[in-house]
């Protein structure tokens, strides 16, 4: 009844073409078979079109999964990150997910969560437990969040909305006294909904909603959800995005969880979902994601897949989905191990990640390490560092903290961002507060170590800005001295 009452089948049916979705399974399989063994001036024209931070076709992207010369593979690498340096700059974005309920009705065959796992003890969030998680979470230091949720009747969309409200209500006192800090942007990574509960999480003020398909082979997608449970049905989850746009969410976040079918299939398939948005709305996916499958408690699958990707394989995946899809942000997660992470953001083109995370339902309050609470989490987590250890060696790397909320809260989102990063020019304001957000941090949260690089990297950031022409031009050097110095002195949340 719960599934037969969720799925809107019109809601699908008027994004098919001709009765058909976007995902063309034999015409995938043919171009990943066509353009193999791509000549290298081929690839340095796709290059070059990444480069002018153009999206790939679905051919392109095949071009460049087939290569396998060493040569043509560092190109690739070095064009993936100076299409990053061009787009997103020195920039790295954290955010911490929060885990509110583990309650769910399906029973994905990799996942921890899934209701025939009887070990699993459930629990969904009360509000003034939400909020003890928040205010462990912004003690971190954090500014951003994923609030994740699994489906169930009892945290639907109403739910969903009371607690990203409650999340935005929750105001910390600094460490240091220097005002107080909160969570200034709420992202969500729930099921798929019907366009009428989209509209309650936007009326909540969500900020990007996340859905990933988890891998877009209809035939082993049948296999890992069965038929009878909601996510069963591959094309309600395929087109979420398309009804979360048509309610007004522009800022949304696609993925595919790697390990569960072949990698250059799935990579295709993000490709393909992108150039959908595009199609119907002008604009693609504000993140991608491509989570690796990690072992989860109680599932056979995670330790067994025939489809496991490796390290080079991953790197792979992110290159040519910089390259493919250039304005997107990429998030790599703490589900990696630290080495991978630093690599994938320093070398491939990763824009965003997670850090001091916790999986389990209400670990952030009791400060439960992953150990603690083994069959309460949806995977194990690769990175349990703090938040303050990564920032540290991301610094050290020259790449500067960001917790920039500011083009959410000042309508650059949507079809309005995409076109400012398109040409460069969000990119821009986003230095100005990354450079704001950071000398927050600096001063409310950062250790003596993580503070002795942060003053060096900071500083060289301020002589970028006052070297830079576009900012003269712009006028805007004067409003930034004046915010930076009001931070310094203690004000907070100031932004371009
Ligand atoms: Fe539920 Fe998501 Fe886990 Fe599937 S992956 S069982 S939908 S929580």
């Amino acid at each position: 009844d719960w599934t037969a009452s969720v799925i809107k089948q019109a809601e699908i049916d008027k994004y098919l073409d001709g009765g058909k979705d976007f995902i063309d399974e034999e015409q995938i399989f043919a171009d990943i078979e066509k353009y193999k063994n791509p000549d290298k001036q081929q690839v340095r024209d796709i290059l070059q079109k990444s480069l002018d931070i153009k999206i790939l076709t679905p051919a392109e992207t095949a071009t460049l999964l087939n290569v396998e010369d060493p040569e043509l593979l560092h190109e690739m690498q070095e064009a993936a990150l100076e299409v990053k340096k061009k787009v997103y700059d020195n920039r790295i974005v954290f955010f911490a997910p929060l885990y509110l309920s583990n309650l769910c009705v399906n029973s994905c065959k990799y996942c921890g969560f899934r209701a025939e796992n009887k070990d699993e003890v459930r629990h969904v969030l009360t509000m003034d437990e939400v909020r003890d998680e928040v205010a462990a979470v912004i003690d971190e230091g954090h500014k951003r969040m994923i609030a994740v949720y699994g489906e169930h009747p009892k945290n639907g969309a109403d739910y969903i909305a009371d607690s990203i409200s409650t999340i935005y209500s929750v105001k910390r006192t600094t460490p240091t006294g220097n005002g107080f800090n909160n969570i200034r942007r709420v992202n969500v990574n729930a099921a798929p909904m019907e366009i009428a509960d989209m509209k309650k999480l936007w009326r909540a003020g969500i900020g990007t909603f996340q859905v990933f398909q988890e891998t877009y082979h209809r035939g082993r997608y049948a296999e890992l959800h069965p038929a009878n449970t909601v996510k069963g049905n591959y094309r309600w989850r395929l087109y979420a995005m398309h009804r979360a746009m048509e309610a007004g969410v522009d800022d949304v976040a696609i993925g595919a969880l790697f390990g569960l079918y072949d990698w250059k299939f799935d990579v295709m398939g993000l490709v393909h979902h992108a150039w959908d948005l595009e199609k119907h709305f002008g604009i693609g996916p504000h993140t991608v994601s491509f989570p690796r499958m990690q072992p989860a408690p109680g599932s056979f699958l995670s330790e067994h897949s025939p489809y496991i990707v490796s390290d080079e394989a991953m790197k792979r995946v992110v290159s040519v989905l910089r390259l493919a899809i250039p304005y997107s942000g990429l998030i790599v997660t703490a589900r990696e191990n630290p080495d991978l992470k630093r690599d994938l953001i320093n070398h491939y083109g990763c824009t965003q990640t997670d850090a001091s995370s916790k999986l389990g339902i209400g670990a952030y309050a009791k400060k439960l390490k992953q150990e603690e609470n083994p069959d309460k989490v949806q995977f194990m987590l690769g990175d349990q560092r703090s938040l303050d250890e990564v920032i540290r060696e991301l610094a050290h790397d020259g790449m500067i903290t960001s917790f920039c909320t500011a083009g959410y809260r000042c309508g650059r989102t949507g079809d309005k961002i995409m076109n400012l990063l398109e040409k460069g020019v969000e990119g821009k304001f986003c230095k100005l507060n990354a450079v704001l957000t950071f000398r927050e941090y600096l001063n409310d949260y950062a250790s003596p170590e993580t503070r002795e690089i942060g003053e060096k990297l900071i500083a060289q950031e301020l002589q970028e800005i006052e070297n830079m022409p576009f900012f003269t031009d712009k006028k805007l050097l004067p409003t930034f001295r004046s915010y930076y110095d009001r931070i310094a002195r203690g004000e907070r949340d100031l932004y371009m």
